[in-house]
């Protein structure tokens, strides 16, 4: 076995192209199976105004490809809109961030190689690539839902939802508003019309299982959000980890996780890149040395404990009805204690929603009997 004395990134998506940003002392090498960035394609886009600067900063404002004043809410009994003067949302461009992100890496004097699929090696912490095995001197385990490190480490991430998503075109009337509908066919996540502009948008939902062919479901939801007339350009999707965080996404002080193989994804709406975002720095510095080991542990525990909420409110939300907590963002939008950061920080909004329990529990009951 061969010694590397480079940190290995295994997966160029945002989590290792991110992480590898911020490592300037040391040498990085990225392996990619695929050979292009970003393919597969697979996220819709959407994030908060924390990750939006956070990107923005970085990499400049072409990567927003849209902004949105509004959210649409589709509940089974009523439509219920948030409208702010402020952006509550972005779209950032995909494939075009990776892209973005590897340009900035390799300035770096990183090395990035593609259509390489990194395995195994004999020893925990070696890696095989092709015919040879190496042992590097750190490795972060940024390959996604489907992590093998992980699956070794810690086994495999259990609760998953497909995403299935089309891009269509059509006529947006307001594609400054982005939609979300619940139906009782799918009670374990919701379906999404994002506009990506006038005349093209992003339509989809996340399923447990596969039931019913995605044109059969993406017909239905365009009739339900009221899109006539469109064209559907193309499928895309993939795999959602829902499962709650690990508890500490380091293995053997070698081998360190991010991104969706720890998963830090928000558990109610699948949303993976702003758990990216906090963590990538505090990564590389604790690779780099400017942290200790408890340093991180300290800083990831408290992102930690807030994922953690917010899997076990998604628990008691999945029983309810999953377009329930709308009702309390109706009440706390019409007394203007809706603010547009919490679109990441979902366990604040419920601490808030305990001031409008007095209001919304009584449209909560009435609501949930009328759906039983
Ligand atoms: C349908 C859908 C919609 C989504 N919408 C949103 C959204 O609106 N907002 C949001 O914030 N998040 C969204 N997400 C989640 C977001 O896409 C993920 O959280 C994010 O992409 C995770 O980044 P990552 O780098 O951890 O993993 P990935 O993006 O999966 O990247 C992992 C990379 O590792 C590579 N790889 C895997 N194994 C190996 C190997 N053995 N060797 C070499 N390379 C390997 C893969 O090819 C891949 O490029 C969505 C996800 C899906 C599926």
């Amino acid at each position: 076995m061969d010694t590397c004395g480079k940190i290995a990134v295994i997966g160029a998506g945002p989590a290792g192209l991110l992480t590898s940003f911020f490592i300037r002392r040391h040498d990085v090498i990225i392996f990619e199976e695929h050979t292009f960035l970003g393919r597969p394609e697979h996220c819709t886009g959407i994030v908060g105004s924390y990750t939006a600067s956070f990107l923005t900063r970085i990499l400049g404002n072409k990567i927003i490809e849209n902004e949105y004043y509004g959210i649409v809410f589709h509940t089974p009994h009523r439509k219920i809109e948030l409208l702010l003067d402020k952006p509550i949302a972005y779209h950032v461009k995909r494939p075009f961030l990776e892209k973005k992100l590897a340009e900035k890496v390799q300035r770096l004097g990183h090395e990035l190689i593609l259509g390489t699929r990194v395995k195994p090696g004999q020893k925990l912490g070696s890696l095989r690539v092709g015919r040879r095995s190496f042992q590097f001197q750190k490795i972060i385990a940024s390959d996604g839902a489907y992590s093998f490190l992980r699956r070794l480490c810690f086994g495999p991430i259990r609760n998953k939802i497909y995403g299935v998503q089309a891009v269509i075109k059509t006529n947006i009337n307001d594609p400054k508003i982005f939609h979300i509908l619940y139906t009782n066919t799918m009670p374990d996540f919701f379906g999404w019309l994002v506009p990506l502009n006038e005349e093209k948008a992003l339509i989809g939902y996340g399923v447990k299982k596969h039931v019913y062919h995605p044109w059969r479901v993406i017909r239905y939801l365009a009739k339900k959000i009221r899109i006539n007339k469109y064209r559907v350009k193309r499928f895309f999707g993939g795999t959602i980890p829902l499962d709650p965080p690990l508890k500490k996404p380091v293995c053997k002080r070698k081998i360190f996780f991010i991104g969706d193989s720890i998963p830090l994804t928000k558990p109610y709406t699948g949303g993976g890149l702003y758990g990216i975002t906090l963590l990538a720095r505090p990564l590389a510095k604790l690779l780099e040395g400017e942290i200790t080991i408890n340093n991180y542990l300290d800083i990831y525990s408290g992102y930690y404990k807030k994922f953690v909420i917010q899997h076990r409110l998604v628990r008691v939300v999945k029983k309810l009805g999953y377009w329930m907590p709308v009702l309390f963002l109706e009440d706390l939008y019409k007394l203007k204690m809706f603010e547009e950061y919490q679109f990441d920080e979902h366990e604040r909004i419920a601490y808030k929603s305990m001031i409008v329990l007095p209001y919304t529990l009584p449209k909560l009951i009435f609501s949930t009997l009328r759906t039983r």
